[in-house]
């Protein structure tokens, strides 16, 4: 028997046990073919039906209309945030809500385009990064305003979108989609990396509106989503793996009642922790209640030693990858989808006792 542990890590994180399981039932032979579905062609009718019920599972899931593509590309959320001001920056002007690193990192990459202004519509860098920030209404026009729907660092999260008027909004949804429900018509685009949410690293998921792209000539084939569009996102060799494990992860979270379902559960985890933490003398989580992230989040004793003390004991108890990003210290649990209701009961017993011993 392996012992069980629980992987708290923000990415690559947790996948669905049951999913593992039949990663590895089909490994060697792939629906009888006596090959692994790593070594089959990404031209084969075996993968093309692969990709069209991972991306059927998807908009199923996220109910995502038929006037929005779905794309399967490479290069992680970071490639886009070049790709997406590339193929829809197309007045050059482009808004951001500052709400931490990675929303940061989006805007940067904005910025190195010759032809890109960007606006900070908002920003929560004076709170520390602790609330999201109150968006005033946007009257002015911009090719799109983005915002980092979770925050994976700092452990924050919209849970309502900001107004943006006739403007389209861009979501980085790398560490929550899936996990609580967003209306894909509210967003002209989502982007996801999948190693957070969906499967294994490799893969990164695009859900587009159809008419704001095709706008642009001539941009880099890898990174034109129209030309993606058009080839079904096998324009190159895609992820062939990391597409078939997302396709069985979606089937899961399918059979277990959709995102409505998952969103319960995740609400049911994160409310252990947090009321844990609310309560505890030792162990304090710094985000204000009302923008509380349900996949990370982050919390610290106050001192750095008892921190590193901390994270050393969890990890020989199992409970790995607690600490917290580098730019904010402390600890952080990522309680995906993936994450078992006994992995946070588990953490939270761990927390009591380790409380009590240090008193
Ligand atoms: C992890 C993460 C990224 C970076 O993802 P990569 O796939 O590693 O490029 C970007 N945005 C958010 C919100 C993230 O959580």
């Amino acid at each position: 028997m392996m012992k069980t542990v629980y992987n708290f890590a923000a990415g690559p994180a947790v996948l669905p046990q049951p999913v593992l399981q039949q990663v590895q039932d089909e490994l060697l032979s792939y629906r009888q073919t006596g090959m692994s579905v790593m070594e089959i062609s990404h031209r084969s009718a075996l993968f093309q039906d692969i990709i069209d019920r991972a991306e059927a599972g998807l908009r199923r899931l996220m109910a995502i209309p038929d006037n929005y593509k779905v794309l399967f590309l490479q290069g992680g959320a970071s490639l886009q945030f070049h790709a997406v001001p590339l193929n829809l920056a197309t007045t050059g002007k482009v808004a951001f809500v500052d709400t931490g690193n990675w929303s940061k990192k989006a805007k940067a990459e904005a910025d190195k385009l010759p032809h890109v202004t960007t606006t900070v519509l908002a920003s929560s860098q004076a709170q520390q990064n602790r609330v999201i920030p109150t968006v005033p209404a946007v009257t002015d026009h911009y090719d799109y305003v983005h915002i980092t729907t979770n925050n994976t660092i700092e452990g924050t999260t919209f849970f309502d979108l900001p107004a943006v008027g006739d403007n389209i909004l861009v979501g980085d949804m790398s560490s929550n989609i899936l996990a609580q429900p967003y209306r894909v018509a509210d967003f002209g685009l989502i982007y996801a990396g999948a190693q957070k949410n969906i499967g294994p690293a490799g893969l990164t998921v695009v859900i587009v509106r159809d008419d704001l792209i095709g706008k642009v000539p001539n941009l880099p084939a890898m990174l034109d989503y129209q030309l993606q569009a058009d080839k079904g996102s096998l324009y190159n060799t895609p992820p062939v793996f990391a597409i078939y494990t997302a396709g069985l992860v979606f089937d899961w979270l399918e059979q277990l009642g959709g995102v409505p379902a998952m969103t319960q559960i995740n609400q049911a985890k994160a409310k252990i922790l947090y009321d844990y933490l609310d309560q505890s003398d030792l162990f304090t989580a710094p985000v204000a209640p009302a923008y509380r992230s349900l996949t990370n989040i982050p919390f610290v004793t106050g001192n750095a030693d008892l921190d590193a003390q901390f994270i050393d004991a969890a990890t020989k108890a199992g409970l790995y990858n607690l600490k917290g990003h580098r730019l904010v210290g402390g600890m952080r649990a990522s309680l995906y989808n993936a994450m078992p209701i006994a992995g946070v009961t588990t953490l939270v017993d761990f927390m009591k006792h380790f409380e009590q011993e240090v008193r």
